[in-house]
């Protein structure tokens, strides 16, 4: 995906954090406006709202529906915010694009089923659409599956392209509603440097208490921005009530975040980064020149007929260097674990020289 391009609203570059907030879903005009002008009020320029919601079980509420594309409408016409909201079908992406939605989210259910993920990108690319499209995690922890769905849509030429790291289920009870799995997010960072990641720390906690720290969490970790979910009244909300928070608590959250200084800390980074990439270049060559002593040894002992391992002489090289590194303030079980997977490489290199005829 080399093409990608950055997100862009209204022919504005979206700047970092990228913050997008708005009810888990819109349930009537009077509470969709309510929320956008409180959003608004607080400075928030991109509103979310759950329009088609899948529900895990029926009789949940499974959404308004097209009659809410509406009042997605109103609030761009009396507030000026961008709307976004979830499509799974080719016939929301046709209704949402009719009704000018700014940009487009995948939900997680959707983006684990390539049959869903094809039929939207197909749709997209019919109507020529060049918004910002995101996509959720799937459901289950597979990088594959949340790149692959990524893919479609950058093969049917959809090119601002963001991820939503909305957490991954699991069984039985946690704290947390989805769970996090920071590595795989950090993961699909390393894969795709270029493609956005947005957190959403509203579906991975599931309770409004989780969200502040979450968002710090993400923010530490250098992700784009944050999807969260706000209500006018959130205990009354029709989905999702105890993870959404009103406009003025989301302020507050986001008033109290900490942002590091990227610019000013990744100069010294660099030079630091740079030892280290030099020190584990030297720690790859000594490792290098021990293997090679090591397999000479393995031809010494096969030619007099000894056996590989000498417990006495890995035991004295245990204790001597764990000591060394102790007094060098290293943990000794850390330089235990070190010892013990150098050894076994030994053990392997010097049994490949026994096979050797
Ligand atoms: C949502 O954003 O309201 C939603 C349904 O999320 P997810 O797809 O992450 O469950
Ligand atoms: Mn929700």
């Amino acid at each position: 995906m080399k093409e990608l391009k950055p997100l862009t609203l209204g022919g504005q570059l979206l700047e970092r954090p990228i913050i997008i907030s708005g009810p888990c879903s819109a349930e009537t005009e009077e509470q969709t406006l309510e929320t956008a002008k409180g959003l608004c009020a607080n400075g928030i320029k991109i509103f979310r709202a759950g329009i088609w919601k899948p529900r895990t079980k029926p009789g949940g509420f499974e959404g308004v529906g097209e009659e809410g594309l509406a009042w997605l409408k109103k609030v761009k016409k009396e507030t000026g915010m961008y709307t976004s909201t979830e499509v799974a079908t080719r016939a929301h992406v046709d209704a949402a694009l009719d009704a000018g939605v700014d940009m487009l989210w995948i939900g997680a259910r959707t983006s684990a089923n390539p049959f869903a993920m094809q039929e939207i990108a197909d749709a997209l690319s019919e109507r020529g659409a060049d918004i910002p499209v995101l996509v959720k995690n799937p459901v289950n922890p597979d990088l594959e599956l949340w790149i692959g769905a990524l893919e479609r849509l950058y093969n049917a030429g959809i090119r601002q392209l963001g991820a939503i790291h909305r957490g991954f289920s699991a069984y039985g009870k946690h704290l947390y509603r989805n769970l996090p799995q920071w590595h795989i997010p950090i993961e699909l960072r390393r894969r795709l440097p270029n493609l956005p990641i947005i957190h959403d720390p509203s579906h991975i906690g599931g309770k409004r208490e989780l969200v502040a720290p979450l968002s710090q969490q993400a923010i530490d970790m250098g992700f784009d921005g944050l999807i969260i979910e706000s209500h006018c009244d959130p205990d009354c909300a029709w989905s999702d009530k105890a993870q959404q928070v009103t406009p003025e608590v989301l302020n507050y959250i986001l008033n109290t975040l900490v942002y590091r200084d990227e610019k000013q800390s990744t100069e010294n980074l660099k030079i630091l980064r740079q030892q280290i990439d030099a020190l584990d270049n030297e720690l790859l060559e000594t490792l290098n020149k021990r293997m090679r002593v090591s397999r000479e040894i393995g031809q010494y002992k096969k030619e007099h007929h000894m056996p590989v391992i000498q417990a006495a002489r890995y035991d004295d090289i245990m204790q001597s260097r764990v000591g060394l590194a102790k007094e060098m303030g290293m943990s000794g079980e850390f330089m235990q674990t070190v010892l013990q997977a150098i050894h076994e490489e030994s053990v392997r290199q010097q049994i490949d020289i026994f096979n050797k005829r």
